[in-house]
């Protein structure tokens, strides 16, 4: 396990690229930044735009996924305030046990502010199934779950005929993530390392039918290039489309962030009170994250501040040892009581997925072989 000398990303990430010098992906990325002509994206943005106004049938000229969060805010009011788009927001939400109050407050401010939105809720006892089975057979509980937070949108926009589609950041810019695409196009973003491809061939063989699964199927290749459906990620046009710039945003927008014990950001393993506001299983997510690849949200976070200036790299080892892969009991717990697992035959699942050959055993202390320095 090494580290990148310029942030803390570590290349343990699935599908992340290094250099031979062991500088990661997003900060070479960084050292080309300056050449971008960034008046010349937006003149492709606003070129993308009255595509999607030209090619209008239905009434919206493009659909924008919200979760409520920091990043939803930016783009859906960028694309109406700034790019002069009518957008249909579409959300794909969580079952009550899983979403937070803060979570539904978010999306009804984000509503509030004066769109339509198309919020689709698939049934929770399906969705409490699938998550139980990606946490058993992947580790990961949103290995299933994510394939509906992706899908709705496209399929949405292939049903209704909706021209274009705009999501956030690229995640292969973003985080180094590779899988998708490096630029603008977003078409690709099924092939990312959570949904490869949208294949939802496991869930057939554990038991799930078609028919439970429908909006956990992303749309295929032919029936988008049927629907001759475009979808964009805003990030690349916008040189300041970034966590911190996004959270100010939207919290001058009324976006409220995690207050009182869930903005511990011991508890949380977060380093900010802005990110994954509108559900607390991502933090469970995130230990067992760091269990597997021995990083968390916390030195992701770090890494994108380092790039962005705003934290020097000694800072964020600091934060980062401090609070990488942290979960306070009382998420766990609820989690465990979801999904209908006891609090032994969590942690015996959760042991199966440390890896070894990055963990060392010290009695009953689990140490990084390769600790972040
Ligand atoms: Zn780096």
């Amino acid at each position: 396990m090494r580290y990148c000398p310029r942030c803390l990303e570590p290349d343990t990430r699935p599908d992340s690229i290094f250099d031979e010098e062991g500088v990661c992906f997003p900060c070479r990325l960084l050292e080309t930044v300056d050449q971008i002509d960034w008046d010349a994206r937006q003149r492709e943005l606003v070129e993308i735009a009255q595509w999607g106004r030209e090619r209008n049938v239905s009434g919206y000229d493009c659909i924008v996924p919200v979760s409520g969060g920091k990043d939803s805010h930016r783009q859906a009011v960028y694309c109406r305030d700034v790019l002069g788009l009518k957008p249909l927001l579409v959300s794909c939400s969580y079952p009550p046990e899983q979403q937070t109050e803060r979570g539904a407050y978010n999306i009804g401010n984000l509503i509030s502010l004066g769109f339509d939105c198309i919020y689709v809720s698939p049934g929770p006892e399906t969705w409490r199934g699938l998550m139980r089975a990606g946490f058993m057979i992947w580790g990961n509980m949103f290995k299933s779950t994510e394939l509906a937070l992706y899908a709705v949108a496209p399929k949405v926009a292939t049903a209704w005929h909706i021209p274009l589609v705009v999501y956030g950041e690229n995640p292969a810019l973003s985080w180094g993530s590779a899988g998708g695409s490096m630029d603008e196009d977003a078409n690709r973003l099924k092939y990312n390392n959570t949904l490869k491809g949208g294949d939802i061939t496991w869930l057939l063989e554990a038991g799930f039918n078609m028919k439970e699964l429908y909006w956990y199927r992303y749309p295929s290749d032919a029936e988008v290039e049927r629907a001759k459906l475009r979808m964009v990620y805003l990030g690349y046009f916008m040189e300041d489309f970034n966590d911190i710039t996004n959270g100010k945003v939207a919290m001058e927008l009324g976006l409220k962030p995690r207050e009182g014990r869930d903005a511990i950001l011991e508890d949380i393993g977060q380093i900010t009170t802005y990110d994954a506001l509108d559900d607390d299983f991502v933090i469970v997510n995130q230990m067992l994250k760091q269990l597997k690849f021995g990083f968390g949200k916390a030195s992701e976070q770090c890494s994108g501040m380092i790039r962005a200036g705003t934290m020097t790299r000694e800072e964020g080892v600091a934060a980062a040892n401090l609070y990488d892969g942290k979960c306070a009991h009382r998420y766990l717990a609820d989690f465990c009581n979801f999904i209908g697992v006891d609090e032994d035959e969590f942690w015996e699942q959760a042991e199966r997925w440390r890896n070894r050959e990055i963990w060392k055993q010290d009695g009953n202390i689990w140490t990084l072989k390769y600790p972040l320095t």
